[in-house]
């Protein structure tokens, strides 16, 4: 029996079970792959605190190797289904069922992708899912935004004080972001908006050199640039706990102060709803999901 279950081994997972070793729980970790989660492809880190430049791959490692050596558990398992029994919930995976007394969900989310084919070699060399994360990669060079809402909005007005020039593609002929934003970008002289078009190939070698637009009405534009990134949406990993946990219609797991509506069950880092989703609020829900897990066990 463990105290506290913990499904996913990223920045929020890892972070819970640092906190609950240090509290003495007994923790298991329950990763589907490999620790780290999604940060492990990004070449560099300039954004967390008191770690400058650091490699995504480097974060995780140290992040897996400070809770190995606080004595958390860490199984590679994907887990598939929760039973809620009240005070014991059973954590299922593909190859076997553990039962805990608490469990946090931090399975973060997944980026939707074009699914063109080279895209998934390319990340990290003209392909990106976070703008804020590598813009800064793409100084003074031509790049382009792939989405119609806030995010690729608000992605198109940061890029657009870093690079030269930022193309924004967008399926309709209208943006689903708020007016307020579309005006921003609108008033962007260095912001060209494509409506009515969508990414149809990619060019490359072993980097991203152009990509094809098709406009609805059939024509064609190459369009040379350092880096495509892609805002039409990231997917929450929580189908595994769908007919169990309240979600929001998209699929994150609703969790004021991480608490799910189930008692017992709690959630942290990006496939919670919430409004940032970045490396400080995932491992600061991690901290806070295990705060209520005490509460919770000391009760
Ligand atoms: C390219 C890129 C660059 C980024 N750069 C930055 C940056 O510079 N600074 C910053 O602050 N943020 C950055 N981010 C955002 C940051 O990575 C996320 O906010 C953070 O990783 C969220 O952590 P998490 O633990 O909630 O989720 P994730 O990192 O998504 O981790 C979830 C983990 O759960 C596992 N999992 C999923 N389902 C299951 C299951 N059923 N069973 C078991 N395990 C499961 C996954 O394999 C994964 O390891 C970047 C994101 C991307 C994609």
């Amino acid at each position: 029996m463990y105290d506290v279950i913990i499904i996913g081994g990223g920045p929020a997972g890892l972070t819970a079970a640092i906190y609950a070793r240090r509290a003495n729980l007994k923790t298991l970790v329950l990763e589907a792959t490999a620790c780290g989660g999604q940060i492990i492809i990004t070449p560099d880190i300039e954004n967390y605190p008191a770690a400058m430049h650091i490699s995504g791959l480097d974060f995780a490692s140290r992040l897996e190797s400070q809770a190995n050596e606080l004595g958390a558990e860490i199984k590679f398992e994907e887990v598939v289904g929760i039973n809620d029994r009240g005070t014991e919930k059973d954590v299922q995976t593909d190859s076997n069922t553990y039962t805990g007394k608490t469990v946090i969900i931090a399975t973060g989310t997944n980026a939707r992708k074009l699914g063109l084919p080279g895209e998934e070699e390319l990340v990290g060399h003209g392909i990106s899912y976070c703008a804020t994360c590598d813009g800064t990669f793409y100084r003074g060079r031509a790049v382009a935004v792939n989405g119609g809402g806030n995010t690729a909005l608000e992605d198109a007005l940061f890029l657009s004080n870093i690079a030269e020039k930022v193309y924004l593609i967008h399926r309709r002929d209208q943006f689903r972001g708020d007016a307020e934003v579309v005006e921003k970008v609108k008033a962007k002289e260095n912001i060209e908006l494509l409506l009515n078009s969508q990414v149809t190939k990619l060019n490359y070698d072993n980097k991203l050199n152009s990509i094809e637009v098709t406009n609805t009405d059939g024509s064609k534009r190459d369009l040379e640039i350092g880096c495509l990134f892609i805002a039409i949406g990231r997917i929450p990993a929580t189908k595994a706990f769908q007919n169990k946990i309240t979600m929001h219609e998209d699929g994150f797991i609703e969790g004021e102060y991480c608490h799910t509506n189930v008692p017992g069950i709690f959630v942290a880092g990006d496939c919670r709803n919430k409004e940032v989703r970045q490396l400080v609020t995932a491992t600061s829900d991690g901290a806070v999901a295990v705060h209520e897990v005490l509460k919770l066990l000391n009760r």
